[in-house]
């Protein structure tokens, strides 16, 4: 059986390999390897074996900036959320939106046919307590979980964290230890090997980070450079415990970071690196809203 491992990773465009970009310019000594390039749209269409990288359109042929909310809907269900709504949707989604995700998840739709399906993000309780108090909504790719939930996914925990079975956002933990101070640091390359782990016993697993977005952003201190190492660190662990059969995902919504010139989104495509036996199988995506339906037909789900 195929086995997918999804890098959500927010705001992430493919731009040529300017000085001001700084997916050319911070190491990434691990993607370099597996792609035999950095990832810039220099290397769109590069595929050797067991690796392949299209760049799917993120604006979807609607007008202004791609946003967070439409993007990671219209990734995680295949409808073209910008279009639907008639316009891009920043940050969290709204009930027209969050209606699409329950309903076409392609992790509810995926654990419904009996495929096993996990989302790695782990939560602290004060993540459910904001969002109980109503300061704080759900991402795209946590109401995409969530709609699983009922077929067998569920949100995973501290404990899980603890016990290897999850990763934070910030992969390092330390962000994550504001809310919890409890939870012991890891390692880049440890937390990668966590999510291998959990790969080698589901059919899909999905892991969301924004560190990208907000070092896009500018914002809460981040760095382009620690974003990336961070991220590199990760998908070294992942490749060094690659279990059988695994192929691994890692797609974006929308541009930010490769624009190092300005804080802001851009309307650049977004790339889909693929690394494992199933990687040719999705060279040929040009856009976001293609992925969910060809991951549902990789694992043989009735569209
Ligand atoms: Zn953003």
């Amino acid at each position: 059986m195929r086995r997918y491992l999804l890098l959500f990773v927010d705001g992430v465009g493919l731009a040529p390999a300017t000085s001001a970009n700084p997916l050319a310019t911070v190491p990434m000594p691990a993607l370099a390897s597996a792609l035999g390039g950095p990832l810039t749209s220099e290397s769109v269409g590069r595929r050797g074996d067991g690796v392949a990288l299209a760049a799917l359109d993120a604006t979807l042929g609607v007008p202004g900036l791609p946003q967070s909310a439409t993007g990671q809907t219209a990734l995680f269900t295949g409808v073209n959320a910008p279009a639907a709504l008639g316009r891009h949707v920043a940050a969290f989604p709204g009930p027209r939106l969050a209606a699409l995700l329950a309903a076409g998840s392609v992790l509810r739709r995926a654990a419904e046919a009996g495929r096993r399906v996990a989302f790695a993000n782990a939560f602290s309780p004060a993540y459910f307590e904001e969002v109980a108090a109503g300061r704080r909504r759900h991402s795209a790719t946590t109401l995409a979980a969530l709609a699983a939930v009922a077929a067998g996914a569920r949100l995973r925990d501290l404990d899980d964290l603890a016990a290897g079975r999850a990763c934070s956002w910030d992969v390092r933990r330390d962000h994550l230890r504001r809310f919890a101070p409890g939870v012991a640091p890891v390692a880049d390359r440890e937390a990668g090997g966590h999510l291998a782990a959990l790969a080698a016993t589901h059919h899909l697993v999905l892991w969301e980070t924004f560190m990208t977005d907000l070092a896009g952003h500018l914002r809460r201190g981040w760095t382009a450079a620690e974003a990336l190492e961070r991220l590199d660190g990760l998908l070294d662990g992942v490749l060094a415990a690659l279990p059988a059969g695994l192929t691994v995902l890692l797609v974006s919504d929308h541009g930010n970071l490769e624009a190092g010139e300005h804080p802001r989104h851009t309307a650049n495509p977004v790339p889909l690196l693929a690394i494992g036996p199933d990687a040719a199988a999705f060279a040929d995506l040009a856009r976001v809203d293609e992925l969910a339906p060809r991951l549902l037909a990789r694992l043989a789900v009735p569209l």
